[in-house]
């Protein structure tokens, strides 16, 4: 026979579940992604950021989309016993976003062509330019740069070879271009790309020594195949279907063209590129720290 529960008893079980709920709390404050936890009122940088800057390097707050720069060097950093570790803000994932990239260049043949075309279109692009090709036409640097796209790093001669022999080669190269950019903008940028991209040619001693002198790598999720001969009307076929046939990355969309030498058909071909992206409501943005990784 079950005992009638005494108004003690009652008393205590409604203690403990009170208790239970107290001390599930800070379980559920935690569970809460960080994201819902952190937006300040007037920018978008975070909290998270706050207190990675500390000791790390001091990037501009980006509330939009503007490029980041630094006014010194990696070995001008060390030089100065400043901090070469970049922070980590949060990545920023929006609902379409387009990112166009044009690498290789500048050059005279194509890049005034793609300059005027964004103009145009009121957008802005990103270049990642090769040290060999800033060295000969400093002023169409100056010109991207003047025209608000953001700049990133191609290495300086691309030639896998030389490029690839280990990873201290590899940052050389990204030194000796950060020194010429630096030379022609009195500024260098963080971001860089791995000629050919990254798999294939990149060890764990890549990432690493990339990580530790605050360079990003930034790679590309559609790719116009441009590298190839293909005509201005095949180039935004392939754009097309890429864009269409991965819908999931359309919150972070990283396009790969040329503005390089031989690359004239990428230029005849962009108007219909930003054209279509711009019927499909895409955003046009710059790559920045907060640009999510490409895959
Ligand atoms: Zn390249």
């Amino acid at each position: 026979m079950a005992n009638k529960p005494s108004l003690f008893n009652i008393i205590c079980s409604c203690c403990l579940i009170f208790f239970i709920f107290l001390a599930s709390t800070p379980l559920i404050t935690l569970a809460i992604p960080a994201t819902q936890l952190i937006p300040l009122a007037s920018t978008s940088q975070t909290v998270e950021e706050k207190v990675l800057t500390g000791n790390k390097v001091d990037l501009p707050v980006n509330s939009s989309d503007t490029p980041e720069y630094d006014i010194f060097t990696y070995s001008q950093r060390r030089e100065r016993n400043l901090p070469t570790l970049l922070p980590t803000p949060l990545p920023y994932y929006g609902t379409k976003v387009i990112y166009l990239t044009f690498d290789d260049g500048p050059s005279p043949e194509n890049t005034p062509t793609v300059l005027a075309i964004l103009k145009e279109n009121n957008i802005k692009a990103t270049f990642f330019v090769l040290g060999t090709e800033i060295e000969k036409y400093p002023d169409l640097l100056k010109r991207i740069y003047d025209e608000g796209h953001g700049i990133g790093n191609h290495s300086y001669n691309h030639i896998y070879r030389e490029l690839y022999q280990s990873a201290t080669t590899y940052v050389e190269q990204l030194h000796h271009t950060d020194d010429i950019i630096k030379s022609i903008l009195n500024v260098r940028p963080f971001i860089s790309r791995a000629p050919g991209g990254s798999a294939g040619s990149f060890t764990k001693a890549y990432w690493e020594i990339l990580k530790s002198q605050g360079y990003i790598e930034v790679g590309w999720n559609i790719s116009s195949g441009d590298a190839s001969n293909a005509k201005a009307d095949q180039l935004l076929n392939n754009i097309i279907f890429q864009t269409e046939k991965n819908k999931f990355l359309w919150s972070h969309a990283i396009l790969l063209m040329h503005d390089g030498k031989g690359h004239a058909e990428s230029a005849k071909a962009l108007p219909q590129i930003i054209k279509f992206y711009k019927e499909q409501g895409f955003d046009f943005r710059i790559i920045t720290s907060k640009t999510p990784p490409a895959w």
